[in-house]
């Protein structure tokens, strides 16, 4: 899959006005293009940063607002009040614009020059309280937008304009997304229904459901040349170790199956799907590999039939591209209960990406016992160690939430009789807070997985979305943390009244 972000840009706008003369806005725009200049230069900046014009009128705002809105390229603006700009300016401009908001908060000088010190100092670095005007309308006005603080040059700033350019990214690829379920939902399960129909208004992207039958058309146009290719491809890159007539078989199916459902996704531009085990007709065996090997490269994945998480594990594959760490869908799934050194399993029947492995996958046959297909060819691995997040999208009926808990995946011993890929983490703050509090939040059992993401990546894109965060970390306490979901429950229900 090429660059999930190519072609993407985000705009740098700097405020100013008329009163300075004309030599100080000409000043003001060559400091702002030299920023813009080292932020295109800064690893931590993954989307190149472009130079506008400064601002200085109510027309021009409000026209490149409306640019801004109609660029493809553009993903998101970052403001800067390098001198005084009049916010009522703003109004107009801020009112339509619908791309993500970051407010820069800095000063071109970074220290002050205190023996030559002069007033032309003071009125050319003045964003002090230039920023602060700012600041009020977009407060006034209830902008959803991340604010920025400290000197241009400093390491924490560039970390934290790429995070929230990453965040920007992945809302601009999730507008217009196409996911596809094969199938619905697995029977009776609540966390993974949703609205879709609001999915689509507030996040973006459309989840349609497709016949088991119509990807058993794709796998059967399947030549037995691409097969004898693709399974060479899984020789080169994972562990081998059986010879059994049978598991070959199997993963000949297993490469049949990969290349339908990728001509499928591709031919209907899908970024994202999902499947459920209740509804396999047609198929051989369950997708296992096939699905692990796509989230692999780029696609987003929800097991039985959940497509938030599947929308959720593509947002996620794009925020971290280029990072190391990988991302994959993910499942609580059994503990380790030993006093003062409770662990999570995260596991699945099949489906981890092995983007998150620890060393190289082993190619497995195993027999499943819930589906009643034939044994599935997956991949099985640790999951390297470090830290790590586990995000969750639910439907609160009157809004969705993200539940985030911060997470260190540890080393354990050796489970040779476990066939599937796995990760053992301990959450933040500890297991018996954490794991209270996610259920408290009503967290799901499946989660978007990721030890390329921070907390912050996932924030910031709930900030843009206009959606719950809810953020469990070393500093969680259930009791604070039930006050907040008491005062988000005001907070939505008011919002949403407006
Ligand atoms: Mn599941």
């Amino acid at each position: 899959m090429a660059s999930l972000t190519s072609g993407k840009e985000i705009w740098f706008v700097t405020g100013s006005q008329h009163l300075y003369g004309e030599a100080a806005i000409r000043q003001v725009g060559e400091n702002s293009e030299q920023i813009v200049k080292s932020f295109s230069h800064a690893a931590s900046i993954p989307i190149p940063v472009v130079f506008k014009p400064v601002m200085t009128t109510p027309d021009a705002i409000y026209r490149l607002c409306i640019e801004a809105n109609a660029s493809e390229s553009c993903i998101g603006i970052i403001t800067w009040m390098h001198t005084f700009s009049p916010a009522k300016m703003w109004i107009r401009g801020l009112r339509l614009l619908n791309k993500p908001l970051a407010h820069l908060h800095t000063q071109f000088n970074r220290e002050l020059p205190w023996s030559s010190i002069d007033m032309d100092f003071m009125n050319l670095n003045q964003a002090a309280h230039g920023d602060r005007e700012f600041g009020f309308i977009c407060a006034r006005m209830r902008l959803k937008r991340k604010v920025i603080v400290g000197h241009w040059q400093d390491k924490e700033v560039l970390e934290k304009i790429g995070t929230w350019a990453r965040a920007a990214s992945a809302w601009a690829d999730a507008q217009g997304m196409r996911i596809a379920r094969f199938g619905d939902n697995m029977r009776e399960v609540a966390v993974t229904e949703g609205d879709k129909v609001e999915a689509q208004i507030k996040l973006g992207y459309s989840v349609n459901g497709f016949g088991v039958g119509d990807l058993v058309g794709f796998i059967e146009k399947v030549s037995d040349a691409e097969i004898a290719a693709l399974v060479t491809t899984y020789q080169d890159q994972y562990s081998v170790s059986f010879t059994d007539a049978a598991q070959k078989n199997s993963v000949k199916e297993a490469a049949r199956i990969e290349i339908g459902l990728r001509n499928f996704l591709d031919d209907g531009g899908f970024k994202a799907f999902t499947t459920t085990f209740e509804d396999l007709y047609g198929l051989v065996q369950l997708p296992g590999l096939a699905v692990q090997r796509l989230m692999a490269d780029g696609y987003g994945f929800g097991a039985e039939g959940d497509w938030k998480t599947a929308a959720l594990v593509r947002s996620m594959k794009v925020m971290g591209e280029g990072l190391a760490g990988g991302t994959s869908f993910m499942e609580d799934y059994t503990y380790d209960l030993s006093a003062g050194d409770q662990k999570v399993l995260g596991a699945h029947m099949l489906e981890v990406c092995p983007s998150i492995a620890e060393g190289k996958p082993s190619l497995e046959v195993h027999p499943l016992g819930i589906g009643g297909k034939a044994a599935p060819a997956r991949l099985v691995f640790n999951g390297s160690a470090g830290p790590a997040i586990v995000a969750s999208l639910i439907d609160m009926g009157n809004r969705f939430r993200m539940v985030v808990d911060d997470i260190d995946v540890v080393a354990h011993p050796p489970m040779p009789k476990l066939p599937v890929a796995r990760v053992v983490w301990k959450p933040r703050p500890d297991f018996r807070t954490a794991a209270a509090a996610w259920i408290l939040a009503g967290g799901a059992h499946h989660s978007g997985y990721s030890r390329a993401l921070t907390a912050e990546h996932i924030e910031d894109y709930t900030e843009i979305a206009g959606i719950e965060f809810l953020h469990i970390n070393k500093n969680t306490c259930i009791s604070e943390f039930k006050k907040e979901i008491r005062s988000n429950e005001v907070y939505y229900l008011l919002e949403s009244g407006r």
